[in-house]
């Protein structure tokens, strides 16, 4: 029987796509530079390029924050530097709090029923913003975000961090619900814990990265917990 729930936030509990748009056209407007939404949509993929690197522990948290922007303003004429700008646009984001259809209700009912901890690759900085914001913080038990644990999903460290403080943590009653192959369903698989993919544009899963099991909307989530 399941009794505890590591549930991802972007793109599972928080629309972080919407955030982000809303948090980068923000910084580049404070900084009086003129953007189409095609470069909003370019910054997206030199982001999850650069994070996809991170989870592979190719490059560092550090280098990440400023070099997705010096990639991208290189296209714009600026004096506004990588660093000053990635500042900027951590602070947009942590105000941003867009959240998926029917997440509060999803959080309502597995904290309610489970014990309910967030698990989340991100700054903290953001995060804690975000969370606040949205006032999502009072249904976790804990939130472990990958900064604070020295980390990121998909790594056995991170893991072995949240199994160390959750009570009585056991393999078997855990289950870890998220979006991406890469660093949800990849790590919880490795770590031997039972993964459900939120996957509502139903892609594919990788070979590799397959989830036991997965759901294309928030709300079949209740039913599928008591069924395992
Ligand atoms: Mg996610």
């Amino acid at each position: 029987m399941i009794d505890t729930v590591l549930l991802d936030l972007d793109d599972t509990i928080f629309d972080f796509k919407a955030c982000e748009r809303k948090a980068l056209s923000a910084a580049l407007t404070k900084c009086g530079l003129v953007f189409s939404a095609e470069d909003v949509a370019d910054y997206s993929k030199i982001n999850d390029l650069m994070w996809k690197l991170l989870e592979k522990g190719e490059i560092k948290r550090e280098e990440l924050r400023t070099r997705r922007f010096e990639v991208f303003l290189s296209r714009y004429e600026t004096n506004v530097t990588p660093s000053e700008f990635a500042d900027l646009y951590m602070q947009m984001l942590s105000e941003t709090d867009v959240l998926i259809d029917g997440a509060r209700e999803l959080l309502e009912y597995l904290s309610k029923n489970y014990r309910l901890y967030a698990v989340t690759n991100g700054y903290v900085q953001t995060q804690s913003g975000r969370i606040s914001r949205a006032d999502i913080g009072k249904y976790f038990r804990e939130i472990f975000i990958s900064q604070n644990v020295g980390a990121p999903k998909p790594k056995k460290e991170f893991f072995d961090y949240c199994a160390a403080h959750i009570p009585s943590f056991s393999l078997e009653s855990t289950v870890l619900i998220g979006d991406s192959p890469t660093s949800d369903v990849l790590g919880g698989n490795e770590y031997g814990i039972f993964t459900i993919r939120y996957n509502p544009a139903r892609l594919e899963n990788p070979p590799d990265k397959t989830p036991k099991r997965e759901v294309y909307a928030l709300s079949e989530i209740p039913e599928l917990l008591l069924s395992l």
